[in-house]
This record gives C-alpha cells, sequence and structure tokens, in this order.
C-alpha cells in the first residue's frame, strides 16, 4: 500500500463524480478518481454512456450525444488535475481514519476524505427482443426519452406498478397515443395517490396479472407479447415503445454496509447536505436519490459533496 495520504478520493465517473471531480479539484485537493471498468454493468462515464440524445441539460440548446456530455466532463476534471484511474473499487474501510480503499487488481491507497459517487443501475429483463431493439424502441428512463420524437403518438407500453412506473405512465399519456401498464400481480406497490392518477388517467389502461414475455420488432419496437400469469395465455399488444420502471438498484454492495442506507441500498445523507454516517465521507448522485435521478441533480449534488468535503477538510486541519 502506498503512504501517500490523498486528500479526496471520489468513487464514480458519472456527472456526479466529474461535478465533484471540478470543485476539489479547482480548490486544490488534487482529487484521484475511480472511474470504474464496466461498475454496475457501464462503461466509466456512467449511465448517460448508454444514452443518445441528452436534451434536458442546461448548456446544450441543441441536446447532445449522452456519451459526449461525458467525454467532456472527463476532460473538464483532467484540465484542473483531477488523477483520473480506470479501475473498479472492490472495497473500503470506513472504520477508522484515513479511510482505505482497494481496487479489484488490488491496488491500495488511503484517503481523509471520500466522495462516493457510483450511481444506480436500472432493472431490466433479459427477455427475446430487449438487447436487439434497446434503444429502438426500448428505454429504462421514461423522463429522459419519453419525449423523443420515436415515442410521439405511439402506444407505449410501461412495466411495472409502483411510483415511478405510474410516474412514467403519466408523463407517457402526454406523448404517446396510449400507454398500456403491466402490473404483475393484482395489485400495485404504488402509493395511493399516484394510483388514482393512473386510473382518472383515460389513456392509460392497467394490465393485471400480466408479464412480459417478448419484445416485438424488426428495426424499431412493433409490441410486446404479454401473457396471464394465472392462465398463462398470450397475446400481442401493438406498441411503438417500451419502458421498463421495474426499480433501480444502487451500486453500493462494495461498502458492505459500512453507511448507512435504506433497504433498497440507496446511502442516507443528512438533509441538504451530502454528508453520510461516517464523517469524512460524503455520498452524491443516484446511488442516494431514488426521487430525482437526473443528470443535472447528480451533477448539483456532486458540487455539494467536493464543498462538503473541502470544508470538513479545513476543520480537521484547523
Ligand atoms: P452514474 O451516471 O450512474 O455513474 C456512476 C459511475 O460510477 C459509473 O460509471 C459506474 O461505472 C461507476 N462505478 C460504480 N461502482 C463503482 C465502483 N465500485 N468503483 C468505481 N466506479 C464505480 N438524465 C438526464 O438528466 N437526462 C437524460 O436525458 C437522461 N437519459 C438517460 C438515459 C438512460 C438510458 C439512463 C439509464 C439514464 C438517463 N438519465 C438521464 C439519468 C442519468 O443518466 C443519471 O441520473 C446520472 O447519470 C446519474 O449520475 P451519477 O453520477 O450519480 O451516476
Ligand atoms: P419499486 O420497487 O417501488 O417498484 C417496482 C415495481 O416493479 C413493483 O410494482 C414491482 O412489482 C415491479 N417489478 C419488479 N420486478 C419486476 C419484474 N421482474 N417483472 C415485472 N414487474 C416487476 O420501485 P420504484 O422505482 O417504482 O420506486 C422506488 C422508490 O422511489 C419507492 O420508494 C417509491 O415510492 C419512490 N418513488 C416515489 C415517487 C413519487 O413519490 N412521486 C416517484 C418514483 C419513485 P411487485 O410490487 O410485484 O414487487
Amino acid at each position: 500500500m502506498s503512504n501517500t495520504i490523498e486528500n479526496v478520493i471520489i468513487i464514480g465517473s458519472g456527472p456526479a463524480g466529474h461535478t465533484a471531480a471540478v470543485y476539489a479539484a479547482r480548490a486544490d485537493l488534487e482529487p484521484l478518481m475511480y472511474e470504474g471498468f464496466m461498475a454496475g454493468n457501464v462503461a466509466a462515464g456512467g449511465q448517460l454512456t448508454t444514452t443518445t440524445d441528452v436534451e434536458n441539460y442546461p448548456g446544450f440548446p441543441e441536446g447532445i450525444q449522452g456519451p459526449q456530455l461525458m467525454d467532456e466532463m472527463r476532460k473538464q476534471s483532467k484540465r484542473f488535475g483531477t488523477r483520473i484511474k480506470t479501475e473498479t473499487v472492490a472495497q473500503v474501510d470506513l472504520s477508522r481514519r484515513p479511510f482505505r480503499i482497494r481496487t479489484e487488481s488490488g491496488d491500495e491507497v488511503q484517503a481523509r476524505s471520500v466522495i462516493i459517487a457510483t450511481g444506480a443501475t436500472a432493472k431490466t429483463l433479459d427477455l427475446p427482443g430487449v438487447s436487439r431493439l434497446w434503444q429502438k424502441g426500448i428505454s429504462a428512463c421514461a423522463i429522459c426519452d419519453g419525449a423523443l420524437p420515436l415515442f410521439r403518438n405511439k402506444p407505449l407500453v410501461v412495466i411495472g406498478g409502483g411510483d415511478s412506473a405510474c410516474e412514467e405512465a403519466l408523463y407517457l399519456s402526454k406523448f404517446g397515443s396510449e400507454v398500456h401498464m403491466l402490473v404483475r400481480r393484482d395489485q400495485m406497490r404504488a402509493s395511493r395517490i399516484m394510483q388514482q392518477r393512473v386510473q382518472d388517467n383515460d389513456k392509460i389502461t392497467v394490465h393485471w396479472n400480466t408479464l412480459p414475455v417478448e419484445v416485438l420488432g424488426d428495426e424499431l419496437v412493433s409490441g410486446v407479447r404479454v401473457k396471464d400469469k394465472h392462465s398463462g395465455e398470450q397475446r400481442d399488444i401493438t406498441a411503438g415503445g417500451l419502458f421498463f420502471a421495474i426499480g433501480h438498484q444502487p451500486n453500493t454492495a462494495f461498502l458492505e454496509g459500512q453507511l448507512e442506507s435504506d433497504e433498497v441500498g440507496y446511502l442516507i445523507t443528512e438533509p441538504d447536505s451530502t454528508r453520510t454516517s461516517v464523517e469524512g465521507v460524503f455520498a452524491a448522485g443516484d446511488v442516494k436519490d431514488h426521487v430525482f435521478r437526473q443528470a443535472v441533480t447528480a451533477a448539483g449534488s456532486g458540487c455539494m459533496a467536493a464543498i462538503e468535503a473541502e470544508r470538513w477538510l479545513a476543520e480537521q486541519s484547523d
């Protein structure tokens, strides 16, 4: 293990990690970032590397391609001196200071403070047709993709019965000709108010006890084959788009429960702050946010984490 003690180590390389890096580097903290190597099943740069047009990140009136946006953020981090290692953090020891961090290749480093920005992975189903038609009418983020011309005035399918599924179905009802929600049980997990809104919306049809079997289409999605959970009977729903809304998995397994988290694994931070349950450890972006999950909110909390880390480090050296 190196004897050097880093001021701040940033784990993760999405909008939260890179914004934290820019702020920490400009504050002369000389941050070290572990950007991950296919961690959480996404490339370095995070979830936006898996999408095409990003139309809601301010500063790009014509939109920007997700991978390009992340490339620009990476350049900006490096411009101010962030050192970036393309490695995945396998383990951390947050029980004593300096904190210890070990990568998958066995490197060990010590740090005075840590910013965790490892994101969350949208759950999808490995149905026939999904990998072939991914991004050709299939998405795991209606708020991100729903307004694209591809989905306008087409029948759309949402899988899931939680608050996200309801929210996405309601959002998609503004763009699609109709929305079909596939709910695998005879009831929804969603809150009462969200269920009521779905029920009150004429464009949404809920299909109870219904499981997706296959995504249909050649070049683009043309429908979804579904089956009744009880009878096993199959039928096809015509659709120009399919949206997974079956939950997300925050990338926190490597923390092995050392930070307070909710039952799903999202890190818990103090209100209006990125401070976690361990002093000197901060969390930013989707890894601590199951509500907004947007690039701009992730970037905002990355900025907060760097400022909080800087202030905390200054207090320690007083
Ligand atoms: P992420 O972007 O998830 O990045 C986390 C990074 O950490 C990843 O690179 C991962 O590999 C790395 N990592 C994980 N574990 C480790 C580890 N142990 N060690 C090292 N590295 C690790 N939002 C919008 O605002 N507009 C959009 O148009 C939009 N479109 C989207 C389209 C799709 C298909 C998806 C899936 C999401 C979209 N989003 C969009 C949401 C947006 O991508 C996320 O809110 C945002 O990327 C979250 O940023 P983050 O920095 O918290 O995490
Ligand atoms: P949830 O875990 O709450 O719901 C996931 C849904 O997907 C459930 O209906 C679940 O069914 C279904 N599902 C899971 N796996 C499958 C599968 N393999 N096939 C078919 N269906 C499946 O996730 P959400 O993302 O909806 O919500 C996460 C958290 O965020 C919740 O606390 C929620 O309240 C909150 N949230 C709040 C919002 C708001 O208040 N406006 C908006 C969005 C999220 P089953 O019930 O059978 O397990």
